[in-house]
């Protein structure tokens, strides 16, 4: 009886459960990934390139521990149907579920086929630290609001290290598919090369070490601001699972206590968080949670949306942040507040035009998080910033990029300003232009709106919706 271990969002060899009850129960398996042509984004995603660089490290990994890790290309029900034709006594699937989103309905479908080919599923939970569905309210409902829901988290005992047992002897090694793992190689080679990204489980294990020796214990002061990088970014690593959420967790509560591991450890709650929401309310891709602001007549103005995603909208720190994010996948949380909060409130653009844009761009792009951030900065999910609380791009960039040193590193037209009018450069003298060599309206825009009138129309935009219900 052959076993089959099928990788999706949990690309790694240990601390890994499905891997470890495959290993444990089979006497001959099959380490499998799938890849579906219909899923892809476009040519120029960033996302989808780190996808592909993960699944490239893993079969790596595999090679250097004298495995395989075959590789389905093309529809799953002909993949599957490939692959029970090649090893008809094809008898389990090991699997780590995912509870949202396509990966869920890719589930379902699955499952009907598994049973056509007389193969059981075996399915576990390890993506997060408490499935979606394991935390709810004494009443039984689920949480709508994140700090109750973080202080029934914090109180659940946490689930420690999965230890797997690698095996090499009982692989299947020799290649199976040739062709599929051509046309992988193939769209591989087609993904857009990204600045600076490092992938694979010991780029993600050097994080974390650098991040707990480094940051962790200031991580509460200096997450907010984007130059210091005293964030983890272990979410690019994350989103494919990379590193285990589990070990994440397990090395960072072993360290000695601090303010920042404490806020640190808050923050892989709100990944729990935004899962459960998404799996409590599956359509929040397309529709906002809150019924009350359904009806938000966004302007959706083509031109101020190019504007944004080119960084050329005359506020300098939503610029070096949509740039940063077109050159290296990866935005700094504050910023990905900041810039959403703009694209929606300043401009009147709809949350999902964002949430499928940084769909695209983002190097650790996760749907639950994605969607719950947007629908935060959007003020339409359920526990989100409130629609009358808009953020101002200026004062946001005089805090927290006080002397410009982001900005300049993002949009070099600005380098040379050397006063605090870097954080709005419309408001630079003729004389200051020419001494700072930048015309503003030429070299750099003028602000496409006007913060303060666009607030209050927002303002009544969203009681106008309010309204309706
Ligand atoms: P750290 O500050 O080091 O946090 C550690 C980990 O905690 C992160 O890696 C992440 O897994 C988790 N985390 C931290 N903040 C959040 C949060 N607000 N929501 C959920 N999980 C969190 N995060 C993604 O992983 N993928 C996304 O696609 C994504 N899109 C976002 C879109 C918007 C509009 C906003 C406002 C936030 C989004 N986030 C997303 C959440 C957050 O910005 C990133 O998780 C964080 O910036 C990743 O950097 P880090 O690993 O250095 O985070």
């Amino acid at each position: 009886m052959v076993s089959v271990m099928w990788f999706r969002r949990d690309l790694r060899l240990e601390d890994n459960v499905a891997l470890k009850q495959a290993f444990q129960d089979s006497d001959s398996l099959l380490l499998l990934f799938h890849v579906n042509p219909k899923q892809f984004l476009s040519d120029n995603s960033s996302n989808q390139a780190a996808f592909f660089k993960s699944v490239a490290g893993l079969r790596d990994e595999v090679k250097m521990k004298k495995g395989t890790l075959h590789i389905l290309y093309g529809d799953i029900e002909e993949c599957f149907l490939k692959l029970k034709k090649e090893i008809p006594d094809w008898s389990n699937i090991y699997i780590n579920r995912d509870e949202t989103g396509y990966g869920l309905e890719r589930d379902k479908l699955v499952s009907t086929i598994f049973k056509e080919l007389g193969v059981t599923a075996h399915g576990y939970y390890d993506h997060h630290i408490h499935a979606a569905r394991e935390i709810k309210t004494n009443s039984g409902t689920y949480y709508k609001v994140f700090t109750p829901y973080y202080n029934k988290w914090i109180e659940l005992e946490k689930p420690g290290v999965v230890k797997v047992v690698f095996d090499e002897t009982k692989l299947i090694k020799e290649p199976l598919f040739s062709k599929d793992e051509d046309q992988f190689n193939h769209s591989l080679d087609k993904q857009i090369a990204i600045k600076e990204l490092q992938l694979g489980n010991q780029a993600a294990h050097e994080r974390l070490d650098i991040f707990i020796k480094q940051d962790l214990n200031d991580y509460n002061e200096a997450r907010d601001y984007p130059l210091k990088n005293a964030t983890s970014q272990l979410s690019k690593h994350l989103r494919a699972g990379e590193l285990s959420i589990r070990t994440v967790y397990d090395e960072v509560s072993r360290s000695n206590y601090s303010s920042g591991k404490e806020t640190f450890i808050k923050e892989l709650a709100w990944r729990d968080f935004y899962n459960m929401i998404y799996a409590t309310h599956p359509d929040q891709k397309d529709q906002s949670i809150n019924l009350s602001f359904r009806q938000v007549e966004w302007e959706n103005n083509e031109q101020l949306f190019d504007n944004w995603k080119e960084g050329m909208t005359g506020f300098p720190l939503v610029d070096a942040a949509m740039r940063q994010l077109k050159e290296t996948g990866w935005m700094h949380n504050r910023l990905r507040m900041v810039t959403a909060s703009f694209l929606t409130k300043d401009l009147l653009i709809d949350w999902r035009w964002g949430e499928k844009y940084f769909q695209e761009m983002l190097v650790d792009y996760d749907p639950a998080s994605n969607i719950g951030g947007w629908q935060w900065a959007a003020s339409t999910g359920t526990d989100s910033v409130p629609y009358f609380r808009i953020f101002n791009p200026t004062t946001q960039s005089e805090k927290f990029d006080k002397n410009g040193d982001f900005i300049k590193y993002y949009v070099p037209e600005l380098k040379n300003i050397a006063n605090l009018k870097i954080h709005d450069p419309s408001k630079l003298s003729e004389k200051e232009q020419n001494e700072f060599g930048v015309m503003i309206g030429k070299d750099y825009p003028e602000p496409i709106i006007s913060h303060k009138q666009r607030r209050q129309l927002t303002i009544k935009v969203f009681e106008e919706s309010k309204k309706v219900f």
